[in-house]
């Protein structure tokens, strides 16, 4: 499948998927006039593999435990329904500094050897992802913060307008793609602009899908165009499901060239199958075709902690221990308004979420489930650090 873009050096000929995917800058816009070709990493990188965090790369060793899917300051539905985001400028230092307050309890409930902390910011692309405000939220907290490139799904709103143009657009999945593979590379696009026009130099460590129920058009295209982005650059998928789906996804991600070893399905935990309130049988075939399973809403509504916890032992004693994953799916501040059509700063909604269920009691229940401590640490740490670096 070829692609409506043309090289800069030879106006005569289209770009290949291969020349679209290395090419990245510029492939994003269909209309986009001179595009730079940069294959993969620029030539200041540091020796992979490293962990992308939003401050520049960071050794993997140096992430201590790790909460693989939170949000964090904000999420923000709003360009879903085609309405303009909630303002952020006034109230962007509230945002940042009880975030990071909360962020910082995280940092403090882990044992020394443990820290600082790390958390994966999975809110993808324009539904509240603005780069600089995880910038400075990082200076600002302790611990580290992983930001993810990606579309996300349709389960529960409407799928972004740009990823359903690109969705039907001749070349649009590996305009896609690239998009996904110039924010890992160079940069996430800056909100600020049109889709596509601005970009900054803070990079993506993850790309983030999701589907709804049932896999629908718009999220396979995001989902092949992940599994592309991931093929080319080592850099690991994290995903949303909805109640089902989770293998469907990592067959589908297996099959357009994405490694097992960096496929997470998440949301695991509740009626994964679709059937069954904990669905064992569910979570070791996704771990016997070598992805992780992640419980990433501990203490949710039919989330319960304990219900995790059985959940992961059942895995564990099946022998897939540097398979799981754990994590909250918080989010500090959401704008609840999100199809009004003007918002308002005191529309913003804290949630005050408590950032140190997992590594408190969940780690409590799972220890009395006879977890060893090893384990415990393999899930909070190891499987993180071997996970996201790349
Ligand atoms: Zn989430």
């Amino acid at each position: 499948m070829t692609s409506d873009l043309i090289r800069p050096d030879r106006p005569d000929r289209r770009l290949s998927r291969r020349e679209v995917l290395q090419a990245g800058a510029g492939a994003i816009v269909a209309s986009a006039g001179a595009i730079v070709v940069r294959p993969g990493f620029s030539k200041d990188e540091p020796p992979r593999p490293v962990v992308r965090t939003v401050l520049g790369p960071v050794a993997p060793e140096k992430l201590g435990a790790t909460l693989m899917h939170e949000h964090a300051p904000i999420v923000d539905w709003s360009e879903l329904f085609e309405q303009q985001p909630a303002p952020i400028a006034p109230v962007r230092e509230k945002l940042i500094a009880d975030s990071a307050r909360l962020l910082d309890a995280f940092h403090r409930s882990l044992a020394p050897e443990d820290r600082p902390g790390t958390i994966v910011e999975t809110t993808p692309i324009r539904v509240g992802r603005y780069p600089q405000l995880l910038v400075d939220l990082a200076r600002r907290t302790k611990v580290h913060v992983v930001a993810c490139t990606g579309f996300w799904c349709e389960a529960l709103a409407p799928q972004h307008p740009w990823a359903v143009r690109l969705g039907v657009t001749p070349g649009g999945l590996e305009q896609m793609a690239a998009l996904f593979v110039r924010e890992i590379t160079q940069g996430m696009e800056d909100p600020a602009g049109k889709w596509g026009e601005r970009f900054t130099d803070i990079r993506a460590g993850i790309i983030k899908i999701g589907c709804s129920t049932y896999l629908r058009p718009s999220e396979r295209v995001c989902h092949i165009a992940a599994a592309l982005a991931s093929k080319q650059t080592g850099c690991p998928i994290t995903t949303h499901t909805t109640k089902g789906g989770g293998l469907e996804q990592a067959e589908l991600l297996l099959r357009h060239g994405a490694a097992a070893e960096r496929i997470i399905i998440g949301h695991q935990g509740h009626q994964d199958d679709r059937l069954h309130d904990e669905a064992d049988d569910y979570h070791r075939l996704i771990a016997r075709l070598g992805c992780f399973v992640q419980f990433d809403r501990v203490d949710h509504e039919e989330y319960g902690i304990e219900k995790q916890a059985r959940q992961i032992v059942r895995l564990l004693e099946a022998g897939y221990v540097k398979q799981v994953l754990v994590s909250h799916d918080h989010a500090p501040f959401y704008c609840p308004e999100f199809a009004a059509e003007t918002k308002r700063p005191e529309d913003w909604k804290a949630l005050e979420p408590d950032y140190t269920t997992v590594t408190t009691k969940l780690v409590e229940s799972l220890a009395k489930m006879s977890v060893s401590k090893s384990d415990l640490r393999t899930i909070l740490v190891e499987n993180p650090r071997r996970v996201l670096a790349f």
